[in-house]
């Protein structure tokens, strides 16, 4: 099997109505799609997190050294990709675009051997997985005590045992929202929140006091990325379990965060990391330092299967704080029409639980019309 082309999709929906987070307000989604075409006429998916255009170009750059190349040798492609961009790229776009190559080379592979990819794993472990729900995002209208505070309580009737709130929005603020949500969920689903590293180590500290008593999952992103101390100082002033990681990159940006125990539950993004061959290793390394793993997800139904197939055969957790201790899928449950439209089967809950796919590769197909309906004009 050869490999004989390389394209990637940029897409873009528009949104019904925008949301806001503590950095950003979203007005459109977007996805970027790699399709990876071989000889035998099999076709392989991946998906990269991250700026669409420009990770484009990273993978279309990438498509000369691909082209030719024999897709099973996975581990030998992000090597010699990795190596040689090593001097400008250990971060970023290259891993990005890395990322959804690696995804789309898995998928071939399962198709190759009619396996699904956690069983080129070693798995399953599990056949399903627990989600919690990602969503509460701001609005441009109303009270954002009382319209997340409905919506948070709408998650748990579905089903969902925990939910994940985005704050950010200033301490006071935050505290005062964080309860709302707390009084709208009861005291048996889990909260988690998120502050997209809007604060400093102090603020954080200081808004993670005041919701100490509420039972907090994990403290997501408290602090900027690259500020690793500021994580452990937040992680030691609290018994808030911290969470980072999606804007972290490959094992060697995660040795710090692991190594100094800056974090509890570490969150690469299968699509930004490094793919399902790097974040495998992250999950080994993180298992190495007793600490939890919590996969990023943010995408289409591409990015939720890689993540699946990951969950499969990641080990349960020794106990902290948050029920349950087996790993749980982000499950994003905001507007985005190109990941309700992109599978021909949609990946779906049913009361929190996702089946994780058991189909060749990924174990998802895609539409095609789809591709061009929302492909995004250059
Ligand atoms: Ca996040």
């Amino acid at each position: 099997m050869k490999i004989t082309k390389v394209r990637a999709h940029v897409l873009e929906a528009r949104l019904s109505q925008p949301f806001s987070y503590s950095r950003a307000r979203y007005t459109t989604r977007t996805t970027m799609v790699v399709e990876i075409e071989t000889d035998v006429g099999l076709v392989g998916w991946g998906e990269c997190y991250g700026p669409a255009r420009i990770n484009a170009a990273v993978v279309e750059s990438l498509s000369t050294l691909l082209i030719g190349q024999d897709p099973m040798r996975g581990e030998w492609i992000w090597r010699e990709i990795y190596s040689r961009y090593r001097d400008h790229g250990q971060k970023g776009s290259i891993i990005q675009g890395l990322s959804g190559i690696d995804i789309a080379l898995w998928d071939l592979k399962g198709k190759f051997l009619g396996q699904p990819i956690h069983r080129l794993m070693g798995g399953p472990l599990r056949s399903e997985v627990r989600a919690y729900a990602t969503g509460l995002y701001r609005r441009d209208e109303g009270r954002p005590d009382v319209y997340l505070a409905e919506e948070a309580a709408g998650y748990a009737s579905e089903g969902f045992n925990a939910v994940k709130l985005k704050v950010g929005f200033g301490v006071s603020e935050d505290a005062r929202v964080t309860k709302a949500i707390r009084d709208a969920i009861g005291p048996t689903v889990g909260l988690l929140i998120d502050a997209n590293h809007a604060y400093d180590a102090v603020s954080a500290i200081k808004l993670g006091r005041k919701i100490e008593g509420l039972d907090i999952g994990w403290f997501e992103e408290p602090v900027p990325p690259e500020d690793v101390a500021g994580h452990r100082q937040v992680r030691e002033a609290l018994t808030i379990p911290i969470a980072s990681g999606e804007c972290e990159f490959t094992r060697f940006g995660f040795r710090d965060l692991i190594t100094t125990r800056a974090v509890d539950i570490v969150q690469p993004d299968t699509c930004s990391a490094g793919g399902l061959s790097e974040c495998k290793k992250i999950a080994d390394f993180a298992e190495t330092y007793n600490l939890r793993y919590a996969p990023h997800v943010w995408g289409s139904g591409i990015a939720m299967a890689a993540a699946l197939q990951l969950l499969a055969v990641i080990p349960s957790f020794t106990p902290l704080s948050l029920n349950p201790v087996e790993p749980m899928l982000e499950f994003d449950r905001t507007e985005h029409p190109i990941r309700e439209a992109l599978l021909l089967v949609p990946i779906e809950h049913r009361k929190g639980i996702v089946q994780v796919p058991d189909g060749p590769g990924l174990g998802i197909e895609i539409d095609r019309r789809v591709l061009e309906q929302f492909a995004k004009a250059t």
